[in-house]
C-alpha cells in the first residue's frame, strides 16, 4: 500500500488518520496544531514539515481543513500541495467547502496534471471514530475507483455523485435537512414540554413513526441530558449553511426554512454559544418560551 498524505487533524481529520494507520496505511501528516500532531505521530504517522512536504511523500493527499480558506491556502499557497505534488498525485479534499472553490482548486492542479476528488463527509465525530461516516465524492470515476479501498475504511458508504463540486453541492443538502431537522426537533419538544409532557416520552412515542429521524435519536437524548459539547459546532454549521445560502442564492433558488435556522445559528453565536454542539439550537427555543427541556426526574 503506498504512503497517504493527510492534513488536517482535527475532530474528525484525526480519527480518520488513527483509523488508516490502523487498517495498515502509511501515513505522513501535518496540521498547525503540534498537540494533533503529536498524537497521530505517537500511533505511528510520519510527520511532515509543510502541506508541501508531505505531498512531496505521497501520492494520495487528503484535506480535513475547516473551510475553503483553509483548502485553498494548503493546497494552492505557499509551500501548499502543489508545489510538493507530482504529476499524477491525488488530492482528495474531504472537508466541507463551497463546490465552487472545489472546482477553482481542482482547475488549478489540473495545469500541473495533479488529479482531485472532493469528498465531504457526514456522519460527525463518532462515524468518524468508528469508519461509518457517509462520503459523498465529486469527480472522475476513475479517481473514484482508486479511492474506494481507503473510503472503505474511513465510511460505511460512498458514493460519487458527479463531476468535480458535486460532492459538496451534495454535502450542502444534507447540511439543509440537518439544521432544518434540529431546528424542528427543538420546536416539538419545547412545546411538549411548556405544554407538561415529558419530553423523553414524546420522543419514546413519536420515534417509531413518521417523525422520527436519524436527527432526533441523535439529538433528543443529548438534550434532554444537557450535554451541548460538541460533535457539530454552531460555528461550523453556520459556516455550512453560509455555503449553501451563497451557492443557491448564485443559481436561484431561494431556501426560507435554511435562512431562518441561520439566523437561529447567529443569534445563539451572539450568546456565546458558537462552539456548542449544533443541538444547542433546542436553547434558543427555551429562552423564547422560557422553559428547559429535560428529562422528568424519576
Ligand atoms: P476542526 O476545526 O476540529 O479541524 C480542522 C483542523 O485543521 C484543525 O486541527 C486545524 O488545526 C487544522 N488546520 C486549520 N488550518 C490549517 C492549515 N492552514 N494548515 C494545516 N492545518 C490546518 O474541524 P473538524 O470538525 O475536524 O471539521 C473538518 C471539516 O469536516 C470541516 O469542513 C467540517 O465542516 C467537516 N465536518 C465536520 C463534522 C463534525 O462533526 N465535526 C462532520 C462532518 C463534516
Amino acid at each position: 500500500m503506498s504512503k497517504i498524505g493527510f492534513i488536517g487533524l482535527g475532530i474528525m481529520g484525526k480519527p480518520m488518520s488513527l483509523n488508516l494507520l490502523k487498517a495498515g496505511h502509511s501515513l505522513v501528516v501535518y496540521d498547525i496544531n503540534q498537540a494533533a500532531v503529536e498524537e497521530v505521530k505517537q500511533a505511528g504517522a510520519e510527520v511532515g514539515s509543510s502541506p508541501k512536504d508531505v505531498a512531496s511523500k505521497a501520492k494520495i493527499i487528503i484535506t480535513m481543513l475547516p473551510n475553503s480558506p483553509q483548502v485553498k491556502a494548503v493546497v494552492l499557497g505557499a509551500n501548499g500541495v502543489m508545489e510538493g505534488a507530482e504529476k499524477g498525485s491525488l488530492v482528495v479534499d474531504m472537508s466541507s467547502i463551497a463546490p465552487l472553490v472545489s472546482r477553482e482548486v481542482a482547475e488549478a492542479l489540473a495545469v500541473k496534471g495533479i488529479r482531485m476528488l472532493d469528498a465531504p463527509v457526514s456522519g460527525g465525530q463518532p462515524k468518524a471514530i468508528d469508519g461509518t461516516m457517509s462520503i459523498m465524492v465529486g469527480g472522475a470515476q476513475a479517481d473514484f475507483d482508486e479511492m474506494v479501498p481507503i473510503f472503505k475504511v474511513l465510511g460505511g458508504s460512498y458514493v460519487l455523485t458527479g463531476g468535480i463540486g458535486a460532492g459538496n453541492v451534495t454535502k450542502l443538502a444534507n447540511q439543509i435537512i440537518v439544521a432544518v431537522n434540529i431546528a424542528a426537533v427543538s420546536e416539538a419538544l419545547v412545546m411538549a414540554t411548556k405544554a407538561g409532557v415529558d419530553p423523553e416520552l414524546v420522543y419514546k412515542a413519536i420515534r417509531g413513526g413518521l417523525a422520527g429521524s436519524t436527527v432526533l435519536d441523535a439529538k433528543a437524548p443529548l438534550m434532554m441530558d444537557r450535554k451541548f459539547n460538541p460533535g457539530f459546532r454552531i460555528n461550523l454549521h453556520i459556516k455550512d449553511l453560509a455555503n449553501v445560502l451563497e451557492t443557491s442564492h448564485g443559481i436561484g433558488v431561494p431556501l426560507p426554512l435554511t435562512a431562518g435556522v441561520m439566523e437561529i445559528l447567529q443569534a445563539l453565536k451572539v450568546d456565546g454559544l458558537g462552539e456548542c454542539d449544533h443541538g444547542a439550537i433546542v436553547k434558543f427555543y427555551e429562552k423564547l418560551a422560557q422553559i428547559e427541556v429535560k428529562r422528568t426526574e424519576a
